[in-house]
């Protein structure tokens, strides 16, 4: 494997990351964290400069924090400003969200008011599919559809989200922000292990102010709150302030 790694050709282009192959490497990928924001599946779009690299960054310490306590995930190495190598995964067409407080869609479907606490962190699964706006599906739905292959795959994927969880509210409250709740993806890196992919940053997680509940995430694109750059801007100098370069 060469340090220098030499992009090469376009694989895939999503809503906020462009994904291409490396030269002469085949178990990794060079993915670019585009400066475009959207919500509602792409229904709502925007962006702010420098977007990409805030969440490049954020992303990055984020990966390695979770490596220092023995969570592994398909990062490698940044590079650039905007750009991170990663492990090449076989996505596994879920997204495993977890809830520590009520909030987002959860709220809506029970009628729930938003920042109840969730004594027993909620782990649960949605199938990507942007045609179908990716619906919540049940573990015997994901097994029928195949998008796993086995109820101990499914158990383990909430299992590992649990444990993600439990690092994360630690570094988060670290960072004086509450995480309310977050999106995961996995795949199946060269050696057929489960292993976390796509990103963490603002676009996938609620944070809220430990303090003042004032919100630093994506709901301030969604719901029109302004202050969206800052926001994003604030949880990385929250990380840089803490860890400085020792990530
Ligand atoms: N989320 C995400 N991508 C999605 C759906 C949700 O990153 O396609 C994140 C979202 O930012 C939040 C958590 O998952 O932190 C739970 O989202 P929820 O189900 O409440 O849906 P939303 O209200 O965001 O539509």
């Amino acid at each position: 494997m060469s340090t220098a790694y030499q992009k090469g050709e376009l694989i895939y282009e999503g809503k906020g990351k462009k994904v291409f192959q490396i030269k002469d490497e085949n178990n990794f990928i060079w993915i670019d964290f585009k400066d475009s924001l959207t919500a509602f599946n792409a229904q709502k779009k925007g962006s702010f400069e420098s977007k990409g690299a805030i969440n490049r960054d954020i992303a990055s310490m984020v990966f390695r924090y979770l490596k220092k306590n023995n969570i592994d995930s398909h990062w490698v190495a940044d590079v650039g400003v905007n750009s991170m190598i990663c492990e090449k995964l076989q996505m596994i067409p879920l997204e495993v969200v977890v809830r520590n407080v009520v909030a987002g869609s959860f709220a809506k479907k029970f009628g729930l008011e938003e920042g109840i606490e969730i004594p027993n962190p909620i782990a649960e699964f949605y199938y990507k599919k942007d045609e179908l706006n990716d619906p919540f599906i049940s573990d015997d739905q994901a097994l029928y559809l195949m998008a796993a292959r086995s109820q101990h795959e499914l158990d383990s994927l909430k299992k590992m989200g649990l444990l993600v969880n439990v690092q994360l509210k630690n570094l988060f409250a670290k960072l004086e922000l509450r995480l309310v709740d977050f999106k995961l993806e996995f795949g199946f890196n060269y050696n057929k292990k489960i292993c976390l992919g796509d990103e963490i940053t603002p676009d996938s997680c609620r944070l809220w102010d430990l303090k003042t509940n004032e919100k630093f995430d994506k709901d301030r694109f969604r719901r029109d709150l302004g202050g969206v750059s800052e926001a994003y801007q604030e949880v990385l100098n929250r990380m840089r302030r803490m860890w400085g370069s020792e990530l």
